[in-house]
This record gives structure tokens, C-alpha cells and sequence, in this order.
């Protein structure tokens, strides 16, 4: 429903609850967030209101989500329970790879059959999971084999259905991939800072120039700025624009 994403230099934690906080009005019925503090990614999720998830976070400690890119999701339920194991973001088995998703999966029963006689446990009922856990295996090995951009383009072409998906992969720190078909996705232009949203409204604080994604295109985030692919991996064209709203 709700999707953030930042790579910068402030807090990832503060500046991806501000962002959920801001597409609440949205409705979601369960809230996640991923930081990536450096050797790891620090996950936490929760079903209800994002208090709940603020205050399970206030109850681990803050101190462990230290690091200043991560995501974070407002989930709308289509395929699991709204519950907390449901909730996004979702991790591959080895915990390296954070993915979180709007929209639907149609084909994710045949991905996820195919998963499962690979070997690989599901620890949720979404349709989500098998995204996380096909960039995985994407980025492990084969032609995309340690190129994330590239690994996620390769999964989007597998997906059928409608989605945005923001990713991120503890051995690549300093960049965020986002994609997205037939569901909405912008980038927020700061200085030394890089958003990406479902909506500009999560990152309207910070900046207000904006491009938003075409159909079937991908963009790479750092701190130093953006670049818009197609889904074969070619520059495609993307159009700034001034977000003129007020507050
Ligand atoms: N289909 C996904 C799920 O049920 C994403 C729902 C959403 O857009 O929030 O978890």
C-alpha cells in the first residue's frame, strides 16, 4: 500500500517512519521497516497501526537499526493474513536481501511451487515472499550473479500481475533498486540524499523535485542520484518535475 525508500545521510529509521506516517492516510491494516546497518539489515514488522510497530521498536532498541538507507511498507492485505509474519518487508532464507511490494503477484502460486522444490522454506503467506527470495537467487548465481540492478530486472520479467517492488541487498549498502508495473513509484531528488515512494507525499519534507517511473522501468538510488533502466536494462527516459503543494 505504502512503500519508502532512502539512501542519504540522515537516520534511514527516522526518515522512513516520517514517510509511512505520511501515507497512513492511505489505510493499511500492518507496517514493516529495513535498515541496512552495514554488515546486516535490521528488520522489524508488525500487524496494526504503526504505533504498534514504533513501539515494538521502542521495546528492541532503537540502536540496533542505526544506518542511513532502509524501507519501509504500509501493507494493504491481498494474500495472507494481516499479521506480523505477513508483513513486509520480506527476507530470502540467508536474511540478505529486504524486499517490499505493493500490488498483486498473479503467477506467485507456480513461483512459489518452484521455490519450494528448490528447497526453500517460506516463512510467510504472501506473495511477496517469492520476490525476496528470487533476487536472492538471481544475485547468487548466473548471468546476474552479483549485479542487483540487473538481478531485479530479471525477476520483474518472471512477475505477472501489478507491482512496486523496493529492494535492497546487505553486500550493496549504498544503493536502493525500485520497479515497478502498473502501480505507482516516484524518486525524490534531495542534495546528498535519494527517496523513492509510492506517493511524493512520503518525501515531501525533505524535497520537492521528483521523477516519476514509467511503465516497466527500474531506477537505482544513492546518495549521489538516480538512474531510470527499462526492464532490459536500457537507459529510458525520465521526466523531473516540481512537486507544487503545499504542506
Ligand atoms: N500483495 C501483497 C500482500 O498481500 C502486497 C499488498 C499491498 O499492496 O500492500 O502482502
Amino acid at each position: 500500500c505504502g512503500i519508502v525508500g532512502y539512501v542519504g545521510h540522515r537516520q534511514a529509521l527516522d526518515v522512513v517512519l516520517g514517510g509511512l506516517r505520511r501515507l497512513e492516510y492511505r489505510g493499511y491494516d500492518s507496517a514493516g521497516i529495513a535498515v541496512l546497518t552495514g554488515a546486516d539489515l535490521a528488520v522489524e514488522r508488525k500487524a496494526g497501526r504503526l504505533a504498534n510497530l514504533e513501539a515494538r521498536l521502542d521495546e528492541v532498541g532503537r540502536e540496533g537499526f542505526g544506518g542511513t538507507a532502509g524501507m519501509g511498507h504500509t501493507r494493504w492485505a491481498t494474500h495472507g493474513a494481516p499479521i506480523d509474519r505477513n508483513s513486509h518487508p520480506h527476507r530470502d532464507t540467508t536474511g540478505r536481501v529486504a524486499v517490499v511490494h505493493n500490488g498483486i503477484i498473479e503467477n506467485f502460486v507456480a513461483l512459489r511451487g518452484e521455490l519450494e522444490s528448490a528447497g526453500i522454506e517460506f516463512s510467510s503467506d504472501t506473495d511477496s515472499e517469492t520476490a525476496a527470495h528470487l533476487v536472492a537467487r538471481a544475485y547468487a548465481d548466473g548471468e546476474t550473479a552479483g549485479d542487483l540492478p540487473a538481478s531485479v530486472r530479471a525477476v520483474c520479467a518472471r512477475l505477472e500481475g501489478a507491482f512496486t517492488l523496493v529492494v535492497t541487498h546487505v553486500d550493496e549498502p549504498d544503493l536502493i533498486v525500485a520497479a515497478r508495473r502498473s502501480s505507482p513509484l516516484v524518486v525524490g531528488i534531495g542534495d546528498g540524499e535519494t527517496f523513492v515512494a509510492s506517493d511524493v507525499a512520503a518525501f515531501i519534507e525533505y524535497t520537492r523535485e521528483a521523477v516519476e517511473l514509467g511503465q516497466d522501468q527500474l531506477v537505482v538510488i544513492t546518495r549521489e542520484g538516480y538512474e531510470v533502466l527499462d526492464f532490459h536494462g536500457e537507459p529510458a527516459p525520465a521526466k523531473p518535475f516540481t512537486v507544487d503543494w503545499d504542506l
